[in-house]
């Protein structure tokens, strides 16, 4: 059989974070709201009931196209989708067919792993357009019962569709990942997964290939599309899983068929579902209620209002603060923690150009080599361990206790080893219970490195007297007994011991 390679593409609907729903005055909330709070004649489709466009929607719907390098035109217009279900009241949902917001997009992101030359992929973005969100059907086990919230309905989405170019489920992956954080950057959706505020559906179909990773023929092979995955990982497994399930009934000699299956996640497994309609079936047309809409000067206004993208975030980062591309990552991906950092270095530089008076070197020389020595260190306390502790604690960074001044100050501690590791951590974790200042707490939590020789001097003596035979083996050779002293001096004095410092003079004392 000749090899197959996946190829995939996805459907993102976005939840835009408008104040009011896409076609009333209802308010855009969230989903824990009591039902049916937020509704209106409108979004529950009374007859005679007429919507009213959005505009706030619109600008936010040309900004995530803009970021996404799309081409915007200069008219659109919103069309009637007809399909009958409960939760559609209306009997169609308001969207766009033929003339969306927004066209023939790109975005590029890094695939860690991937070998050269998939470890950068370019990714199409056929269209993004608008629409309403239809509203959430409740089935209560117990009672056999349906309840219809009608909050979601009318709420303003952007379904953004890309060209089928990934070729892994990892590249689906890091994109929904990247698109997320341009989202955010660009403020135009909270772009939760876990909450609803993205939804992926995926296409997948398996394609025979030559040696040459030539395809054997025109066209693709029937595909599976995925509805509703709505975490990075469920998409991952979910298309690992089909490629799987396609492979097996390739080698019976069959091709698979054309379907619509959901995802289970308990099971690991993909089912089947109702069978997707076609475009035929929608029967689209203009809608009637809404007048075509003029994008020209939204688009312009627009282009003033697109942030520093995530990518260019991640570049810099590395650039003006010496971060390693893995910190700059995890800083760009996690809400909050780009600002954090950026406060922290601010503080450290001013603190650098202070305090700078060495003259061996050109300043500017000094100031580069501290500047990689303090990223490297400020990445790791911050993307390692102050995350940990959050983490642990179930603490956003933005309710973080420490001042992005008090941690510039643990930083320079650190930097100038006036604390060991062991105790630089005791030392965080009082910093986020207590929210003072790292000197105040170094001070009265005797953390600081022990820099006094005299009483270093007196707790080896005092080890090497208690631990004689050991000592001995030392004299005989035995190396590795020295690592065991300085562990014994660590623990002699709370770990505020120089590990260094403490060997030397262990070996001065034995003589060895
Ligand atoms: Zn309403």
């Amino acid at each position: 059989m000749a090899n197959l390679i996946p190829i995939i593409g996805l459907e993102i609907h976005v939840r835009l974070k408008t104040k009011t729903k896409m076609f009333c005055g209802c308010a855009n909330i969230d989903d824990s709201a009591p039902v049916n709070s937020a509704i209106c004649p409108v979004c529950t489709g009374q007859p005679g009931a007429l919507p009213a466009l959005n505009l706030e929607a619109v600008h936010l719907g040309v900004r995530t196209g803009l970021a996404l390098e799309c081409r915007i035109p200069d008219t659109s217009h919103f069309d009637r989708k007809n399909y009958f279900y409960p939760d559609l009241p209306k009997g169609y949902q308001i969207s766009q067919y033929d003339f969306p917001i927004s066209e023939h997009g790109v975005l590029v992101v890094d695939v860690p792993g991937q070998k050269a030359p998939r470890n950068t992929v370019r990714i199409g973005i056929t269209r993004a357009h608008l629409e309403e969100d239809a509203a959430k059907n409740i089935h209560d086990a117990k009672t056999g019962s349906t309840i219809v919230n009608f909050n979601r309905a009318g709420q303003p989405l952007l379904e953004i569709v890309t060209e089928p170019d990934f070729r892994s489920p990892a590249e689906a992956k890091v994109f929904l990942q990247e698109l997320q954080a341009i989202l955010r950057a660009a403020n135009v959706s909270l772009a939760d997964m876990e909450k609803g505020f993205m939804r992926c559906d995926a296409n997948i179909s398996l394609l025979e290939i030559d040696e040459n990773n030539q395809p054997l023929k025109a066209g693709y092979n029937p595909k599976t599309e995925v509805k509703n995955l709505n975490s990075f990982r469920s998409v991952e497994r979910a298309l690992e899983h089909e490629i799987e399930r396609h492979e097996q009934i390739y080698a019976t000699g069959e091709t698979p068929k054309n379907t619509t299956r959901g995802w289970d996640e308990n099971k690991g497994e993909t089912f089947d579902q109702r069978s997707k309609e076609t475009s035929a079936d929608y029967r689209f047309f203009p809608e009637p209620d809404l007048r075509p809409l003029s994008l020209a000067d939204i688009r312009e206004k627009e282009k003033g209002e697109i942030p520093e993208l995530p990518a260019e975030t991640r570049a810099r980062l590395r650039k003006e603060f010496g971060f390693t591309e893995e910190d700059a990552i995890f800083l760009v991906a996690n809400a909050g923690w780009a600002n954090y950092a950026e406060d922290t270095m601010g503080e450290l530089g001013n603190w650098l150009e202070a305090t700078d008076n060495r003259t061996d070197l050109s300043a500017g020389e000094i100031l580069s080599q501290q500047k990689e020595k303090l990223g490297r260190l400020a990445g790791s306390w911050l993307t390692n361990k102050l995350a940990a502790i959050l983490g642990q604690k179930g603490l956003s960074i933005e309710r973080c206790n420490i001042t992005p001044e008090n941690f510039s100050e643990f930083l320079h501690l650190l930097y100038e080893n006036a604390l060991n590791s062991t105790n630089a951590q005791k030392l965080l974790l009082l910093m986020v219970e207590t929210g003072a200042d790292p000197s105040h707490i170094l001070e009265e939590h005797n953390l600081g490195q022990m820099n006094d020789p005299a009483v270093l001097a007196t707790v080896v003596t005092r080890v090497l007297t208690q631990n004689p035979a050991q000592a001995e083996e030392v004299r005989a050779g035995k190396t590795g007994v020295v690592k065991w002293f300085v562990g014994a001096v660590m623990k002699a004095t709370e770990g505020r011991a120089n590990p260094m410092e403490a060997e030397k003079e262990i070996l001065r004392q034995i003589g060895a």
